[in-house]
């Protein structure tokens, strides 16, 4: 069994998408209206109530989505807005468009995500916002989060970029991330993250004033969105009264990602019966540690990490597994170390640069069967017991 499978490739992630979302497309190429129209209505209306918000706002990526949160809670120059840096760049970089500073603090080891207790010594008469991440599909702690944002006056942002589908304990009730327990919150749907149109982004709210700025801001801070201006019969002449961008999603995304939004509740069935597997399997490897889901909330397992044991060197294991065709990545990016966040004097973020050292990603999709798992696990089990992949052995 297992030399067939040795000869094969095990990819990290694989997006699930076919016949469904190639017939979708097809509406709005041959109804000839392609960009952010009819479609990109619908997935809006869709997507706010699979999650529960009262607004949603589709856009070009959640990097956007999350320019243009950070704009409409009044982020500008020489503000800071505190997050973590052990995060995808987009996160930090999002702060720099804004003129802003991003202020790190570090995560918690367990969970990979924003420590709450380091924030209040973060906070400065600067601070503009909170700007939070479900790191990897991983609900933060929301409620200590949203407590002191609140007890601050401070707007909290989520960057639920991998988060689609994930669910936290609300006043007792399983909710869906992005029901606006913080003020705005923003999903990606890049082909990494659990649904996908191509690039894609989304904002929900619950707050109409933002969604309001959201959807000027999209489309070059037009008074009038082209489609109404289309199906009216008086003459309109539109007004550009803010500096706008352009950052709309077209139709053909839109067509897609409903067709994505209605697979949903099944991907993210089958990722947490393969991330239970993955748990229940890698048990038997000594040394590995495995993420915690804390009992208030239900991730997607967007991606499935280990903690590596000291004694392992992790491009060794990681080596090891693409020898055995199996590909992994390493722990998440800490935005600190690339340069342009380098300054003097560093930063103390022990956890966020442990995580990245010590934690390797290991494949999961929706695709995946049960023998390809076992298979990553033999061979993580395999390597992990070479002498190879010890530190000792490395000169
Ligand atoms: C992927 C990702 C982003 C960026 O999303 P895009 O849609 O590619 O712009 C931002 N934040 C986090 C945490 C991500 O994982």
């Amino acid at each position: 069994m297992t030399t067939d499978l040795k000869r094969r490739t095990i990819p990290l992630a694989r997006p699930l998408i076919g016949e469904a979302e190639a017939e979708a497309s097809r509406r709005p190429i041959m109804s000839g209206w392609l960009t952010q129209g009819p479609e990109v209505a619908a997935f809006e209306q869709e997507f706010a109530a699979y999650t529960g918000a009262k607004h949603a706002t589709a856009v070009s990526n959640c990097t956007t989505a999350l320019h243009l949160a950070l704009l409409a809670v009044g982020v500008g120059a020489d503000d800071e807005v505190i997050t973590v840096s052990h995060s995808y760049v987009a996160t930090a970089n999002v702060v720099r468009y804004c003129n802003a500073t991003p202020v790190f603090v570090d995560i918690e080891a367990a969970t990979s995500n924003m420590d709450p207790a380091t924030i209040a010594a973060a906070i400065t008469p600067r601070t503009k916002a909170i700007l939070c991440v479900h790191q990897m599909g991983m609900p933060c702690d929301l409620a200590a989060i949203t407590a002191i944002a609140k007890a601050h006056g401070l707007p909290l942002i989520e960057d639920a970029a991998c988060a689609s589908g994930s669910e936290i304990c609300w006043d007792g009730q399983w909710e869906k991330v992005g029901k606006a327990h913080g003020d705005i919150t923003c999903f990606s749907f890049h082909p990494r993250k659990v649904i996908t149109t191509g690039d894609g982004g989304m904002l929900t709210t619950n707050n109409p004033d933002y969604d309001k700025q959201f959807r000027l801001l999209r489309q070059h801070g037009m008074s009038v969105s082209d489609r109404v201006r289309h199906s009216a019969n008086q003459v309109i002449f539109e007004e550009h009264a803010v500096i706008g961008y352009n950052y709309r999603m077209t139709d053909v995304q839109a067509a897609i990602g409903r067709e994505q939004l209605k697979r949903l509740p099944e991907i993210v069935a089958t990722r947490r019966r393969l991330g239970d597997r993955y748990r229940q399997l890698l048990a038997a490897i000594p040394g590995l540690t495995m993420p915690h889901e804390p009992e208030w909330a239900r991730t997607n397992w967007q991606s499935f990490w280990v903690r590596l044991p000291d004694a392992l060197d992790q491009r060794e294991v990681m080596q090891g597994m693409l020898d055995r065709g199996v590909a992994t990545r390493r722990g998440i990016m800490c935005a600190h170390r690339e340069v342009p966040y380098q300054r003097e004097g560093g930063y103390d973020l022990p956890e966020s640069e442990r995580a990245q050292d010590r934690n390797i990603i290991l494949p999961l999709y929706p695709q995946m069967t049960d023998e390809e798992q076992d298979y990553v696990v033999e061979m993580l089990s395999e390597v992990c017991a070479s002498s190879d992949a010890h530190t000792s052995n490395i000169v």
